[in-house]
């Protein structure tokens, strides 16, 4: 339901909470976050309000760091506990993912990965996205790359936005008939379902277009379409009062 996600030299964890919370008023039953942190991912997420995922989060710190993600969910497929919400991981926790939609062909691709060893943990569509990264970044290193091939094997509609533990610094998205902005700050950059969620850190933003994929770093955003052909962005400024 909403999607946000943050790079730059601040706590992520503390934009992506507050991004969450500007887009409380679009309705969700879970929420969750992974930040990039001693070489690997830390994530929590909780069923309910996101004052549960506050209280877990206070309870059991998340270590500090300064790439992440997160997601408040309006449950499709599953229903809404901690296991079904966001984010996904693969099996080796190296690969986060969040969901906006419905991936239509989850089922054949949850038994195709099934058949090559895969153990999914959740009821969700959303899953078979984190292990087809992860698949696809083990031969290819690259996440924006592996993004775009898993997307074309995707039906549906999607906003996804993920991050890997061997790529620190950097958020990959995509999106097909579902929305995705980025904002562009000074030495840190932001991709969220809704420019609410990032107005407080800056006014720049770049809507991407149907079938493309946007990697972001501190001081980079770089748009392709679903094949890595270069796109053009057109850069705006938000200028309505939040
Ligand atoms: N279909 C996904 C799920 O049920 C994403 C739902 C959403 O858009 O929040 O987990």
């Amino acid at each position: 339901c909403g999607i946000v996600g943050y790079v730059g030299p601040q706590s992520a964890l503390d934009v992506v909470t507050a991004g969450l919370k500007r887009l409380e008023y679009r309705g969700y039953d879970s929420a969750g976050v992974a930040v990039q942190a001693d070489g690997g991912l830390a994530t929590a997420k909780r069923a309910g309000k996101l004052v549960n995922l506050e209280k877990e989060l206070s309870e059991r710190p998340l270590p500090a760091g300064t790439t992440g993600i997160g997601h408040t969910r309006w449950a499709t497929h599953g229903g809404p506990t901690d296991a079904n919400a966001h984010p996904h991981l693969d099996n080796a926790g190296r690969v986060a993912v969040v969901h906006n939609g419905i991936i239509e062909n989850f089922a054949a691709l949850r038994e195709e990965l099934t058949e090559r060893g895969h153990e999914l943990s959740s009821e969700t569509d959303t899953e078979v996205v984190a292990h087809l990264l992860a698949e696809e970044y083990s031969a290819c290193a690259d996440l924006a790359e592996a993004m775009r091939l898993v997307c074309r094997r995707l039906e549906g509609a999607f906003t996804l936005v993920a991050v890997h533990a061997d790529e620190p610094d950097v958020v990959v998205g995509a999106r097909r008939n579902s929305p995705l902005v980025v904002g562009v700050g000074e030495g840190e950059t932001f991709l969220a379902s809704d420019v609410a969620a990032f107005i407080a850190h800056t006014r720049e933003a770049i809507e991407l277009g149907q079938d493309q994929v946007v990697e972001l770093r501190r001081d980079a955003v770089t748009v392709t379409d679903f094949a890595g052909a270069p796109a053009d962005v057109r850069e705006y400024h938000v200028d309505w009062d939040a």
